[in-house]
């Protein structure tokens, strides 16, 4: 039986056979191959450097054991995201700091951001939730004027810029995840971005065991091993030169959506602020009775996923000292969990697919018992 799903990788001969390629050179771990893909998505963003790691949760925690962020220190991140951004703090012994998100674009809510600061504060991890774009212009004035660090989770947003420049690129740091479900793949793995040498050196230094170079058995840091593989960098190359056309793909996806839908008045969608053009990762829908259309679309072979579960609500903190403000009241990312929902989104959608998801909701309001 046929099933639509809510999203898959575009992966198809172009990886399989260049992969092959670069493994019968049998040097496969991090190399020449990494180097070009580095090169590629730094490129891309127009970035000064970019620096390959195993995957983001990892490239976050190695940003911020950089910037000397530890134990006692806080970092404010927001309560709707992936929860690997607040385990990443965690990881490097700093306590996160959980803030609301506003309405519109799922993000991290700027007045209540100024409230959580105080001496302790050590950076502001903004995430721009589904590719779309947190308001980087005051974020980037509250660091400042408080001497903070501003460091990007554009793990969703590949592509997504705000005033022409990209995301990811913005702060003092920011980068980007390549697991099977986001923007493109290259199964596990991240790259980070930076406009300073220093932090390019100390990242790598970081990621390869303390050293600044392999080859060698002296180590000068405590470091860790992050590093990439050419496994990995072959499928990011190929994956590189599809970006743009997944661009496309997911934002004309959104589009049909939009338009398709704009005459039911149950259905709303995410709205990305003034100068953000966002990438439509996924394309979200904000229902009322979501429960309802959800297990509608299942039994009728429609995969959907709900949003983000908000962090203050994840059983593994239950009790636990570890994050402040879990006992604070976070009413929009409650809503926003509540009634959010993914379509499918993925780059192989067929229009017939589409056309047929857009039926099947329509014919769910067009029930009675579903209109309110
Ligand atoms: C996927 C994701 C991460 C973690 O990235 P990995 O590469 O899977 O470790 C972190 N933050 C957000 C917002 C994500 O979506």
């Amino acid at each position: 039986m046929f099933k639509i799903n809510q999203t898959q990788p575009w992966i198809d001969n172009k990886e399989a056979n260049y992969i092959k390629k670069v493994v019968k050179k049998t040097f496969l771990t991090e190399s020449n191959e990494t180097k070009k893909f580095e090169l590629k998505i730094k490129k891309f963003c127009k970035s000064k450097y970019s620096i390959s790691i195993s995957n983001w949760t990892v490239g976050l925690f190695a940003c911020l054991k950089v910037l000397n962020i530890k134990k006692g220190d806080e970092v404010i991140v927001p309560n709707l995201t992936f929860i690997a951004t607040v385990n990443s703090v965690l990881m490097a012994g700093a306590t996160p700091v959980l803030c609301d998100v506003g309405k519109g674009n799922f993000n991290i809510d700027i007045k209540k951001v100024k409230r959580l600061i105080n001496a302790k504060t050590k950076a502001i991890i903004p995430v721009h939730l589904y590719g779309h774009c947190c308001e980087m212009d005051v974020l980037k004035r509250i660091c400042k004027k408080n001497k903070i660090f501003l460091v990007e989770d554009a793990a969703q947003a590949l592509g997504a810029t705000f005033k022409n420049k990209n995301l990811g690129n913005i702060g003092d740091m920011g980068g980007f995840s390549f697991y099977g479900n986001k923007i493109i793949t290259t199964g596990e793995g991240g790259v980070i971005l930076t406009s300073k040498k220093k932090y390019f050196d100390e990242i790598y230094q970081l990621k390869n065991h303390g050293r600044k170079k392999k080859g060698t058995f002296k180590h000068e840091k405590i470091g860790y091993n992050f590093m990439f593989t050419e496994m990995q960098a072959a499928i990011g190359n190929i994956q590189m030169n599809k970006l743009n056309k997944i661009l496309r793909k997911k934002k004309f996806i959104f589009d049909f959506y939009k338009k398709n839908l704009s005459d039911i008045k149950n259905i709303n969608f995410m709205n990305p602020i003034k100068y953000n053009k966002p990438v439509y990762w996924f394309s979200n829908i904000i229902v009322k009775n979501k429960n309802k259309l959800k297990n509608f679309l299942k039994e009728n072979n429609i995969q959907t996923r709900d949003i983000f579960y908000p962090i203050h609500k994840q059983p593994c903190y239950k009790n636990t000292k570890l994050i402040k403000n879990m006992n604070n009241s976070f009413p929009v990312s409650e809503e926003i969990y509540k009634e959010g929902l993914s379509l499918p989104s993925g780059y192989e959608l067929k229009s017939s697919e589409l056309n047929h998801i857009i039926f099947m909701i329509k014919k769910f309001y067009g029930s009675k018992k579903n209109r309110n």
